[in-house]
């Protein structure tokens, strides 16, 4: 049986060296051939003995995802569509920003969380993606963009990765560690910690588990300020609440101290964007001596408008509305940001569904809307807060 090189990381790589009687070295050779220079054919991999190659071929490939289709929006928005088998497609999208890039990745065909504002929740769970699948997303992406001829020599595509595409990451995270930690690794990606980040609805346990793991950046899917809220609209909660998922949030960073999280809130009108709730979020996360329970959580705001689609029954809060709440967080000094629409002339969606996956649910295609964080908030306040934002 042939193995498929990207599932592994480093250390498996080595295992699979030293598995085939040949040195530890090579396992190096192969990861920087495969992620740095994108080889796909052991025959190009020129420095390896002839022997060798032909023995690879004979039991390992490089398995990359066939695209089934790549949009590119007129503000350099890249969006493609991975056949991921069995009727099921993934969408990974890259946004070039002045002085970087940043890939969107999919860790799921489907989810099963369910939350009632995203599609992909709407859609079902297919089924979860390897590491290969996911790290397969960022060799495309970063050496199609390389041979785009758009980058001078030597630089890189992609600097910044988050885990925002289709799926719920902390729910594969046996295929996300090696992932993550190829992403981080000097011979393959060498992305900084700070500029991977996983995104999750709040899976307790996992986030324990990826601070001792690979304490990559940790953006929390929030939504709404309490227990009652939360839990119709993200149902994990009902499973992890929302003191135990701050408390978790809290203690990953003792891992990293000088790091913050990211609250994703999605703005729903009528549903959690009313000043009232700002306020109560406020509590939530505030360093205060009346808060004992919670300790306050050092942390930046992300306000996503919501992106519609007609099984949700949700509406998209009135710009207005969002620069209400984005005040009463702003007052309070909490760093806050206003996602803003990229992508949109090729419908590059952001965190909801990305691609057609075979449907559990009898649920539609949907549209989706690429976005970036712009601040909202001071110089001042935001000098407070330090690190990338994901
Ligand atoms: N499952 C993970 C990561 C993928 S979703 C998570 O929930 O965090 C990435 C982000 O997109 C999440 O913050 C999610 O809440 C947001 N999102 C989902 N559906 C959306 C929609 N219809 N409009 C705007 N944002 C949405
Ligand atoms: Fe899954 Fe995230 Fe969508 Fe919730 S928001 S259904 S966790 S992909």
């Amino acid at each position: 049986m042939t193995v498929n090189l990207l599932d592994y990381d480093l250390e498996a790589m080595t295992a699979f060296c030293e598995g085939l009687g040949e040195k530890r070295f090579r396992a190096v050779q192969l990861f920087r051939w495969i992620h740095q220079r994108g080889a796909r054919r052991f025959d190009d991999m020129t420095d390896l003995a002839k022997s060798l190659r032909s023995k690879l071929a004979d039991v390992a490939v490089v398995q990359p995802l066939q695209v089934l289709s790549e949009h590119r929006s007129t503000d350099g928005t890249v969006k493609w569509l991975f056949d991921v088998g069995q009727g099921n497609a993934v969408e990974t999208v890259f946004i070039p920003e002045t002085d970087r890039g940043t890939l969107c990745v999919s860790s799921q065909a489907g989810c099963a969380v369910g939350c009632r504002f995203c599609s992909t929740g709407h859609q079902g769970f297919s089924r979860n993606l390897s590491t290969g699948e996911i790290i397969a997303q960022l060799w495309f992406a970063e050496h199609s963009l390389r041979a785009s001829g758009q980058l001078l020599p030597g630089q890189r595509a992609i600097d910044n990765v988050v885990m925002m595409g289709m799926g719920e990451p902390l729910q594969n995270y046996s295929a996300l560690l090696p992932a993550l930690r190829t992403m981080l690794d000097d011979h393959a990606y060498g992305l900084s910690r700070r500029r991977v980040t996983v995104s999750t609805s709040g899976v307790v346990p996992m986030i324990e588990r990826l601070q001792q793991d690979c304490p990559v950046a940790l953006a929390v899917s929030l939504h709404a300020p309490d227990d009652h809220l939360r839990d119709s609209l993200v149902p994990l909660n009902k499973k992890y609440p929302i003191r135990e998922l701050l408390a978790a949030c809290r203690n990953y960073l003792t891992a990293a101290p000088r790091d913050f999280i990211t609250l994703e809130y999605c703005m729903l009108d009528g549903v959690n964007d009313s000043v009232e709730q700002a306020q109560a979020l406020v509590q939530l996360v505030q360093t205060s001596p009346h808060n004992r329970a919670l300790q306050g959580l050092p942390c930046k705001v992300n306000l996503i408008p919501f992106n519609p689609f007609p099984a949700s029954g949700l509406h998209r809060s009135p710009p207005d509305q969002v620069k209400r709440f984005a005040q009463v967080l702003q007052d309070a000094g909490i760093v806050t940001t206003v996602r803003k629409t990229r992508g949109d002339d090729i419908d590059a969606a952001c965190g909801q569904l990305a691609g057609e996956v075979q449907d559990r649910t009898q649920a539609r295609e949907r549209l989706a809307l690429r976005r970036i964080d712009v601040p909202v908030v001071s110089a001042t306040a935001a000098a407070h807060q330090r690190g990338p934002s994901p």
